[in-house]
């Protein structure tokens, strides 16, 4: 992804017929945004090395209100971008604006490197005091990823999801779940460790035989953009066998823009082109798949009226 300006981004899709959700958006990747470098610090005004331009946090607003993408759960999933998550959900909230929620964690292929630095255990620290916040209704994403980690960081990134389960339940939030060539061990885990009341496979990547063995436990499963990639048929025909009460959507932008846009980064809003795959594939009304999945949002997440 080369750039990521204003101008890469494909167009704004006609609107939704029912408000729809992203349930799960990096806001601070693509406003080109990074938190304090410390706790408790500010941000750096310049970033060393910043000189890509990226849209402001208020074209992501009004292009994902125009689609009909009306409310968003913003995921800060390292150390700089969750306390930027937790600030700028305060302060959307402050300025009267409901569209977004938040979401704080190590990513499991962050929890490695912080183990590798020694800094793993006191960041977990931070990330509970983050995950008390206001408008605070997530912690993610965490879990296994084993695509990207070598075999020598495994047993943190293991250490680093138990800890955020357990997180999650002692704050009685969410956890969304990243879980990439690790299926296996991720549903073992949950199962030893006990999931939270609320647990969201982000981005399911699974076949449907997963997709029955996740419904078994009563998890939600949340799809991306890629569920309209071409060779993305194992996934269509899981979200064709998710229960109507587990089924979430959502963008993972800038990542996964959906065909066919694929390649170019993407915004909150196009939520509203998954949806429109997800009622397709499913065979159900595409305002009965937005309503269905607000209120799943809701159930999981809590509500964004102020
Ligand atoms: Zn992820
Ligand atoms: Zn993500």
């Amino acid at each position: 992804m080369a750039s990521r300006a204003a101008g890469d981004y494909p167009e704004v899709p006609e609107p939704l017929p029912v408000p729809g959700v992203d349930t799960h958006t990096h806001l601070d990747i693509c406003t080109g945004a990074r938190g304090p470098i410390k706790s408790g610090e500010p941000a750096p005004e310049v970033e060393p090395g910043a000189d890509e331009e990226f849209p402001p946090l208020a074209f992501f607003h009004d292009t994902a209100q125009q689609a009909g993408v009306t409310r968003i759960v913003q995921i800060g999933c390292d150390m700089r971008s969750a306390r930027w998550t937790a600030e700028v959900v305060a302060a959307e909230a402050a300025a009267g604006r409901d569209w977004m929620l938040g979401g704080v964690a190590i990513h499991p292929n962050e929890a490695p490197r912080l183990a590798a630095v020694g800094l793993l255990e006191e960041s977990l620290t931070e990330i509970e005091q983050l995950a008390a916040g206001e408008r605070i209704r997530v912690v993610g994403e965490t879990g296994l990823d084993y695509f990207r980690t070598e075999d020598d960081g495994i047993a943190a990134q293991q250490e680093s999801f138990r800890a955020h389960i357990e997180i999650a339940k002692r704050q009685g939030l969410a956890l969304q779940i990243h879980d990439r060539n690790a299926h296996a061990d991720v549903l073992r885990i949950l199962d030893e460790e006990g999931a939270p009341d609320v647990t969201v496979f982000h981005c399911f990547s699974g076949d449907a035989e997963f997709a029955r063995a996740c419904a078994e436990r009563g998890f939600f499963m949340s799809f991306a953009g890629n569920i309209t990639f071409k060779n993305a048929a194992d996934l269509r025909h899981a979200a064709a066998v998710v229960p109507p009460r587990l089924l979430l959507s959502e963008t993972d932008a800038p990542f996964l823009t959906p065909h066919p846009h694929r390649g170019r980064p993407g915004g909150p809003y196009l939520t509203a082109v998954t949806l429109r795959k997800l009622a397709e594939v499913r065979e159900e009304p595409l305002a009965e798949v937005c309503e269905q999945v607000s209120a799943n949002a809701e159930q999981a997440f809590g509500t964004w009226e102020l």
